[in-house]
């Protein structure tokens, strides 16, 4: 049974909350202040509502502590105040990677509150698409899988959106761990990071997927291939020299390829990369900016990063067609875009409705479930003779 988990210093709007909840299949909890809600967290609930104003404590502050504790509950927001102060502190709460799944002002109507509960519901990730819990991992584990080579990429399909071709594929890593089986990204990126391994892996993976292209090829196949760096790989000056040679290495144009970086990656530190952002280009990789609408004040920053590419983040993507703030920022970005001269990448395009909203938008490429999901090297090219007939 899923839990659910609502702070609000009122008892009767908590118990209207868990009445709501209860029918549609939510064992609720309800926490009247912020010291109990912290001590009924433990029960890890799929949803939590959160009312932004009480008397000993405020939403934000709640968000806070969720965003430290890397809360992955669907979260509801709660208030008298008016939509704009909602609408900041919904900002505020993706931007601190929380997953905000709606917005509702007091006094709600029941259905409003058992719309946004039932979409949860039926957002459930299917198991057969839900990643195992993530071990934990060593240092030397880590080490080890870098000089055995455990590292593989799987493949998700870019489609041009206009003519509907295959066009393109994004790497994303996977570990083939000897005991654990494939793990995912989430799971070992961020200790590599921390040990200091992550350039290994990147090179690791790198070198996979120029020798699947290779394997694409012989397929009949060329498609655009995106990698994803660690905001870690811009530290280091020899990048660029070190991709093209690599790239070379395997009669690859280095037009052919786009690298990834993350939005918040870039802001931190965007003085000190745009030396290897502009050699890139100059070299002739493509550049992309991921997961963009993430991070703040990226609109001034994007003048000055020589990207050829936005990848709109998929919390956008997937709110689309619920919540009015998100399609803002996917036509926005999308018209800003295209305004620089940027090809726009929408991912976690998971229905039809998603695709025709982007293709109105004159989105230029989508990716994500409703075309296939990151599929390994021989499977993506099995996908594509299916997919191009
Ligand atoms: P990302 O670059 O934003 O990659 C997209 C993620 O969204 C992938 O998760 C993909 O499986 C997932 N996804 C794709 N389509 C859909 C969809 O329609 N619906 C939903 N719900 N999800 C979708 P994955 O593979 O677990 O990758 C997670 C992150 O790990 C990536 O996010 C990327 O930031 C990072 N990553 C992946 N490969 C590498 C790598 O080689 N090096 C580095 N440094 N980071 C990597
Ligand atoms: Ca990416
Ligand atoms: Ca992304």
């Amino acid at each position: 049974m899923k839990r659910l988990l609502a702070i609000d210093d009122s008892l009767e709007i908590g118990a209207l909350i868990l009445a709501i909840a209860k029918p549609l299949g939510y064992a609720g909890r309800h926490a009247p202040t912020f010291t109990k809600f912290k001590s009924m967290l433990a029960d890890d609930p799929a949803v939590i509502v959160v009312d932004m104003m009480m008397p000993d404590t405020d939403g934000i502050e709640v968000l806070r502590y969720l965003a430290e504790q890397q809360c992955r509950a669907g979260i509801v927001l709660l208030s008298h105040v008016d939509q704009r102060v909602l609408s900041v502190a919904a900002d505020m709460a993706r931007a601190s990677q929380l997953r905000l799944i709606g917005h509702l002002r007091k006094p709600f109507a029941r259905s409003d509150l058992e719309a946004l509960l039932k979409r949860e519901v039926s957002a459930d990730v299917p198991d057969f698409l839900r990643k195992p819990d993530a071990p934990s991992i060593t240092e030397d584990a880590l080490r080890r899988a870098v000089a055995e080579d455990q590292f593989i990429a799987h493949y998700q399909p870019q489609v041009d959106i206009k003519t509907g071709a295959a066009v393109g594929v994004e790497a994303l890593a996977r570990w083939q761990h000897p005991v654990h089986g494939l793990l995912y990204p989430d799971s070992f990126i961020g200790p590599s990071e921390s040990w200091n391994l992550v350039n290994e892996v990147t090179w690791r993976v790198v070198d996979k997927v120029f020798a699947d292209a290779r394997m694409f090829a012989a397929h009949g196949w060329a498609p655009a291939l995106s990698i994803n760096l660690s905001a870690f790989a811009l530290s280091d000056l020899t990048l660029p020299d070190t991709l093209l040679a690599h790239a070379e290495g395997e009669g690859l144009l280095p037009s052919r390829i786009t690298v990834e970086i993350t939005e918040s990656g870039l802001i931190t530190q965007v003085a000190e990369v745009l030396d290897i952002l502009v050699r890139l280009r100059i070299f002739g990789f493509n550049l992309s900016i991921d997961d963009f609408g993430t991070g703040f004040s990226m609109v001034q920053q994007l003048k000055r990063i020589p990207a050829t590419e936005v990848k709109l983040d998929k919390a956008f993507v997937r709110a689309m067609d619920r919540d009015r703030d998100a399609l803002v920022i996917v036509r926005k970005t999308i018209e800003i875009g295209h305004e620089m001269g940027l090809a726009v990448v929408a991912e976690g395009v998971e229905t039809q409705a998603h695709l025709r909203v982007l293709g109105e938008l004159q989105c230029d490429r989508a990716q994500g479930h409703l075309f296939a999901p990151p599929l390994p090297a021989a499977e993506v090219v099995a996908w594509r003779k299916k997919y191009d007939g």
